[in-house]
């Protein structure tokens, strides 16, 4: 049986730190202060800018919305974004993807100032992901990372497997475990003997967005088994790609879904408003 990880109780630790820090950066006269960007009526996009709202009120840091309808167009998209960039008080921006058809997300991205980059998806963070110096953390692959600190294996040396090579999870997750000392293997929709390799893996990361994709016979023995993928099964209830029941009984330590990667990622996005404010304010990284 597989000690569960819990995602809630990392995350909050994490959040409480940044609180506690946000407090203390008050008192300097700074309040960290993100803005979020929706386009558009998608529901799950609602229910996840909703949820980073929330976080960043418990944490004492200033948030506000930007509700655009579907049809706002490119240029409004990026006057929006070079008024933000502009803002002092406004240290973070985050555009909620997906953005609707038709406006091209990757060029709202290269708008956003990389110093106001919280997602790290800007290319100069990108960048800076590849060489190690981290500004911003990628949010979901960080709190990847903390969730297998927080089992006390240690990566170092260890057989890392990503399943997934999206520039939002997959290859930064890749990057992170690297620096970490991992020895990484990257696997995606041409990988041959999946299940092997899979299964060679003391550290195995998935990040494919397919309900029941790890099966239980690709988990090596006590192995740590983490679940990035958020997905809804037959009866419309998220899982993960893991089929838990199976992976379980073979892991060493497990995230379930929902309750283990998802809090993270928003965590580090508090911890990534907070930086900014700091670095654009000179007081410390
Ligand atoms: P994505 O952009 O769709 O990437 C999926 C990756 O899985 C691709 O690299 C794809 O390979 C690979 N893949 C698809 N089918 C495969 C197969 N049969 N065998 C091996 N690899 C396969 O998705 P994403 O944005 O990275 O997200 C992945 C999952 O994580 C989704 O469920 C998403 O909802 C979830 N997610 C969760 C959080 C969180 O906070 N918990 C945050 C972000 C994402 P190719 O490149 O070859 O196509």
């Amino acid at each position: 049986m597989a000690v569960l990880i819990d995602g809630k109780a990392v995350s909050a630790k994490v959040k409480a730190q940044v609180a506690q820090e946000t407090e203390e950066l008050k008192a300097k006269g700074v309040c960290p202060g993100l803005a979020v960007v929706i386009v558009g009526d998608d529901p799950a996009s609602r229910i996840y800018v909703n949820n980073k709202k929330k976080a960043c009120a418990a944490a004492g840091i200033y948030s506000e919305e930007h509700a655009l309808p579907g049809d706002t167009t490119q240029e409004e998209l990026l006057d929006l974004i070079d008024t933000l960039n502009k803002r002092e008080e406004i240290h973070g921006i985050l555009v909620q993807s997906p953005l609707p058809k038709g406006l091209d997300e990757a060029a709202v991205v290269e708008k956003i100032d990389p110093q106001k980059d919280v997602d790290a998806f800007h290319a100069y963070n990108v960048g800076k992901i590849m060489q190690g110096k981290y500004t911003f953390l990628p949010c979901t692959p960080a709190g990847v990372i903390e969730l297998i600190k927080s089992t006390g294996v240690d990566i170092c040396g260890k057989q890392c497997v990503v399943i997934g090579r999206s520039d939002i999870v997959g290859k930064p997750m890749a990057m992170l475990l690297l620096h970490e000392n991992g020895t990484v293997t990257v696997c995606h929709s041409r990988t041959k003997n999946l299940g092997e390799i899979c299964k060679s893996a003391d550290i195995l990361v998935s990040a494919v967005g397919k309900a029941h994709f790890v099966t239980g016979d690709m988990v090596k023995p006590g192995a740590v088994v983490i679940d990035v993928g958020m997905n809804r099964d037959e009866n419309g209830k998220l899982c993960g790609d893991v089929e838990f029941s199976e992976a379980e009984p073979v892991a060493g330590y497990i995230t379930p879904v929902p309750g283990g990667v998802g809090p993270m990622t928003i965590a580090m996005l508090l911890k990534n408003t907070l930086t900014a404010a700091r670095l654009q304010n000179r007081l410390g990284s």
